[in-house]
């Protein structure tokens, strides 16, 4: 059986791969969109949008997997472990209408990244600028903890994403999820042990030049109400992102 669930991935993984040649952000977007190839976070998310929080009722959930967001010509890129069960899960955007959204593009507006602080929903207004904004795994996890096998068989979206984003010279990774996904994306061999602040220099074929990992803590709920990650800890990691997008030392 595991087996069969490895050649699976594997002819997944190729075929998403062979496509990525004729690749546009519509198509792209479509393809992630219609992703049912999970069958456990396919139950999730729409049990998820089907049953609700009290708060939501009125809301038509989104339901479906989430692709990336942003500036096509970002050298920035953000990307997250999943979309929040009511976060993006319900509003069809990556880190928006919760608490991590919040904090997230509220710090990004700070750092001239965004037009405007808020994130609440996919019309209102929010754009990004040299900045793309993006997910390891497509659709919400039980307990924002989707499995390796699920992990492995979303991976081929970012590959694809970023194989478009040809001007990305930074990958901010917010959590260890996010910083193993990028790690793998890019061929890291020996990756050096996740910490807040963590600047990881790459230099390789799939980077395509010089290219950087700079760490954050996630700003979930359980990092930013316990005091973990504050806003000038957020605000730095930027300003390296900043400064390493720019080839400054
Ligand atoms: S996690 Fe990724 S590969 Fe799995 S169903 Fe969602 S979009 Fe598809």
């Amino acid at each position: 059986m595991l087996n069969l669930s490895a050649s699976l991935v594997a002819s997944a993984i190729v075929n998403q791969r062979r496509r990525a040649t004729t690749d546009t952000p519509v198509k792209l977007r479509r393809e992630i969109e219609s992703c049912r190839a999970c069958p456990r976070l396919v139950r999730w998310r729409e049990s998820v949008a089907r049953d609700k929080r009290a708060a939501y009722r009125s809301d038509v959930y989104w339901g479906r997997p989430v692709a990336g967001f942003g500036d096509a010509k970002a050298r920035i890129v953000v990307l997250g472990l999943a979309p929040g069960a009511h976060g993006a899960n319900r509003t069809g955007r990556v880190f928006t209408g919760d608490r991590s959204g919040d904090w997230l593009f509220r710090a990004m507006h700070r750092a001239g990244l965004a037009n405007q602080p808020e994130s609440q929903n996919r019309d209102d207004g929010l754009v990004l600028s040299d900045a793309f904004v993006t997910v390891a795994v497509r659709c919400a996890p039980p307990d924002n903890s989707p499995t390796p096998l699920e992990r492995k068989k979303c991976a081929p979206y970012l590959e694809r994403e970023m194989t478009m984003l040809k001007q990305a010279r930074v990958v901010v990774c917010l959590g260890n999820f996010a910083y193993v996904a990028a790690c793998e994306h890019f061929g890291v061999a020996r990756r050096p042990k996740f910490g807040h602040g963590l600047v990881v220099p790459i230099d390789n074929a799939v980077a395509g030049g010089n290219m950087h990992l700079v760490c954050s803590y996630h700003p979930s709920q359980q990092n930013t109400f316990t005091g973990r990650l504050t806003e000038p800890m957020l605000d730095a990691v930027f300003a390296t992102a900043l400064r390493l997008a720019r080839g400054a030392c």
